[in-house]
This record gives C-alpha cells, sequence and structure tokens, in this order.
C-alpha cells in the first residue's frame, strides 16, 4: 500500500475538476440537445420513441420541450426524427445544478 500512496503523490490526477476543468469532448459525443425548430413538423416521433419518456411535443401550441434531468442522451430521438432537425451538441452535457428545462417554441399553422 505504501508505494501506491507514493505512487499518488508523485503522478498526475486520474480525475479533473469538473465542472471547473472540462475536458475537450471526442468527437461524435452525445451532448445536449437542441431542434431546428423552425423545420421541426411537431410529429411527436421523438416524443413517442424516447426512452426516458423525457419529450414533450404539443403541435397544436407548436412548442417541443425536453427534460434534460430525465434524458439518457441516448440519440435514438435525434435518429428517428425524419425531418433531421434534432442534434445533439458535441459537448458534455452541463452539471445538474446548471441544467434547464429545453423548451422551444415554432410558429403555428393556420388551418381552414
Ligand atoms: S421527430 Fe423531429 S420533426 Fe418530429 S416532433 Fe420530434 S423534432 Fe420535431
Ligand atoms: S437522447 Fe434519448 S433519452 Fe434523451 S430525449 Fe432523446 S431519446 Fe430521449
Amino acid at each position: 500500500m505504501t508505494p501506491n500512496i507514493i505512487r499518488n503523490f508523485v503522478t498526475k490526477r486520474a480525475t479533473r475538476r469538473y465542472p471547473h476543468e472540462v475536458r475537450a469532448p471526442f468527437e461524435g459525443a452525445r451532448g445536449e440537445l437542441y431542434n431546428e425548430i423552425e423545420k421541426c413538423t411537431f410529429c411527436r416521433i421523438c416524443a413517442v420513441k424516447c426512452p426516458s419518456q423525457c419529450i414533450t411535443v404539443d403541435k397544436k401550441t407548436a412548442t417541443w420541450e425536453c427534460n434534460p434531468f430525465a434524458c439518457v442522451y441516448c440519440g435514438i430521438c435525434v435518429d428517428v426524427c425524419r425531418e433531421k432537425c434534432l442534434h445533439q451538441k458535441c459537448q458534455y452535457r452541463p452539471p445538474v445544478c446548471e441544467r434547464e428545462i429545453i423548451f422551444m417554441k415554432g410558429k403555428t399553422k393556420k388551418t381552414g
């Protein structure tokens, strides 16, 4: 045990003080969602396929919402979106104390 303690004193830390020290994300990292709301048709496919049921879509009010506290960042919603308007930022998800509900409002379509 003593050699381990000495080695730990003289070698670089294996961990980072996140979020104060942020590592550069690797290519293809799956971070927070964003929706190009002007392309969204509010079809609800992302909400139906989401395993965490954290997406809420309302076609009448043209709103799209995601709860990042329930999201597991799996990317299924991005894959199933036919309009290709849903994306994941290539950056690490923010710590819990900095997360906020992602709420986006598009334009309501006139009917009749
Ligand atoms: S699947 Fe795409 S187009 Fe449909 S509601 Fe979700 S983000 Fe909008
Ligand atoms: S990344 Fe996964 S868990 Fe998060 S909203 Fe999309 S489908 Fe749901």
